[in-house]
């Protein structure tokens, strides 16, 4: 008998993981309406690209305002599709608003033409310049809905591209929010349009269509995009996970480093990219820092609540709090210490987690090496700043780190050492917002960076222009000027000075 593939189903539930709530049935993106969906961001985009920086600026201008105005209700959609607590939506508006902040006062120098040195001084002029790819796509991630959503997106817009985006199956409900923003501040919807549906469904005609792609999710996933851009020999940025190490060094304040930690390990309920997932205490501190923390995650107020009461909500789904309790056990059964928290699930319900802090784990774990995505910090005890340098670059992942020593001088000096893209000096996650530095992982942890200059070059394709005042520079000038032994010595002479002269070297 023939088989056939399951149709793909037309509708798509969205449920509040912590209640169950149905949120809301949206209609699913045709994968071959794709290709059309692609022509019209296309057209759009020629008109878009033509208007100047101060017209598109407008738009995400109104667009940044409109955040502040509608805040409850942006708050309500990421709430009721991902579980979290209120503070964690919050975080997302805020860092929405200021990446359009950073990009509508910095972009435009960051896309100026500049000029640059010459082939042959006096003789040459050589400049750089910017021009949008076209269309860009971005597939994202269920953990922070509004923020990877839009924010990404919005300079890339700003840069003249139009953007065809595939937010994750489990919460597309804050980037559809945020279309509906965008158009109601002015930009054409053909611009920024939304396809709903699973990866695996849309992901191929996606890449298919447009020019650049930018990926946020896991390594697994990160891969696949990145073959197929391979395949297509587009551009791709890759922002993937992480396993990312604290080092709690002497001289470090205890309090300051607890707290790091609980913002580090446990907003978000543990669903950051960036955030703490295992602790090197020195021996010195250890039990001071041990008490402290499990005593404050203990008192974490985790349940579903729509006030800013509770510390943390759910996890975005009931199968993600299942595979994250499972790394728990796995530690639990391996013979791991649980300092505080558990396996167990909690009365909130199936998609919430305890917080938790494990000791006496070891590389047999799973959440020894693998990100659990979760509220789930493991720590270990260490001798000296060295042996903590050992164990945190001993990773196969290298997104973000964060150091907590006495003086800020010597804690910059081994963040230095740490083996990732980006770090944090008495801080775990202040990277996020620092928009005037780039962000991305190295290793596994992705290819690519957000934010600064490159957040916003990267939806670009630089271009040279170099020019010539006489009758050619370069070559064209060596073929006319060596038509004898003499003269090609005579010029050489005057390459070997080269170096020697300021100003035109
Ligand atoms: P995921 O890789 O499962 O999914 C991410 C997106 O990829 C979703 O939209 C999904 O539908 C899509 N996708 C899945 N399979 C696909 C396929 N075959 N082709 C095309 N698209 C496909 O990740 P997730 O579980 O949604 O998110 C959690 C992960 O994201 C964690 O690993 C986390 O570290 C990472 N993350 C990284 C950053 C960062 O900036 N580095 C930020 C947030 C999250």
């Amino acid at each position: 008998m023939e088989t056939t593939a399951p149709p793909t189903p037309a509708q798509l539930d969205v449920h509040n993981p912590a209640t169950g709530e149905l949120v809301a049935s949206i209609p699913t993106t045709d994968p071959a309406g794709v290709e059309a969906m692609a022509r019209a961001a296309r057209a759009a985009q020629a008109r878009w690209a033509a208007r100047t920086w101060r017209e598109r600026a407008k738009v995400v201008a109104r667009f940044h305002d409109l955040v502040f105005e509608r805040q409850d209700e942006i708050l309500d959609t990421i709430q009721r599709e991902n579980g979290k607590a209120r503070r964690d939506a919050l975080a997302e508006l805020v860092t929405v608003a200021g990446t359009a902040r950073y990009y509508l006062a910095h972009g435009r120098r960051h896309l100026h033409e500049k000029r640059a040195r010459g082939g042959v001084p006096l003789l040459t002029r050589a400049r750089t310049a910017w021009h949008p790819h076209g269309l860009i796509g971005m597939i994202t991630p269920w953990n922070f809905p509004f923020i990877l959503g839009v924010a990404d997106a919005l300079p890339a817009l700003l840069a003249g591209n139009a953007v065809l985006t595939k937010p994750s199956e489990v919460t597309p409900m804050s980037t559809l929010l945020a279309r509906e923003l965008l158009i109601e501040a002015g930009l054409d919807g053909d611009l920024f349009q939304v396809l709903v549906g699973t990866g695996p469904d849309l992901g191929e005609p996606l890449l298919d269509a447009v020019d650049m792609i930018g990926f946020t999710g896991s390594t697994a996933t990160g891969r696949i995009i990145a073959t197929g851009a391979a395949q297509r020999l587009i551009p791709s940025s890759l922002e993937l996970g992480g396993k990312n190490p604290m080092l709690v060094l002497p001289g470090a304040n205890v309090d300051d480093a607890v707290h790091g930690l609980m913002t580090g390990g446990f907003a978000n309920s543990g669903q950051t990219c960036i955030c703490v997932e295992r602790v090197y205490v020195h021996e010195e501190i250890w039990d001071e820092f041990v008490a402290a923390a499990t005593r404050r995650v203990g008192e974490l107020d985790v349940r579903w609540s729509t006030d800013f009461s509770a510390d943390m909500g759910s996890l975005a789904s009931v199968e993600h709090a299942g595979q994250v309790r499972a790394h728990v056990q796995d530690a639990i059964d391996k013979g791991a210490t649980v300092l505080v928290g558990g396996a167990d699930v909690p009365a909130a319900g199936a998609a919430f987690v305890t917080p938790t802090l494990l000791t006496d784990t070891n590389s047999t774990m799973l959440a020894h090496a693998d990100e659990t995505f979760g509220p789930v910090v493991r720590l270990e005890r260490v001798r000296s700043a060295e042996h903590a340098l050992e164990l945190a670059n001993d990773s196969e992942l290298g997104l973000n780190g964060s150091v907590w020593a006495g003086g800020r001088r010597e804690a910059r000096a081994i963040a230095r050492r740490l083996e990732v893209g980006t770090a944090n000096v008495n801080s775990t996650l202040l990277i996020y917002n620092s928009y005037d530095v780039p962000m991305g992982g190295i290793r596994q942890s992705g290819l690519g960076r957000r934010h600064a200059a490159s957040g916003i070059q990267k939806y670009c394709r630089q271009q040279s222009i170099v020019e010539s005042f006489a009758k050619g520079g370069g070559y064209e000038l060596l073929l006319r000027v060596t038509d004898s032994p003499k003269r090609a010595r005579m010029l050489l002479r005057v390459v070997k000075l080269w170096r020697r002269i300021p100003g035109i070297r």
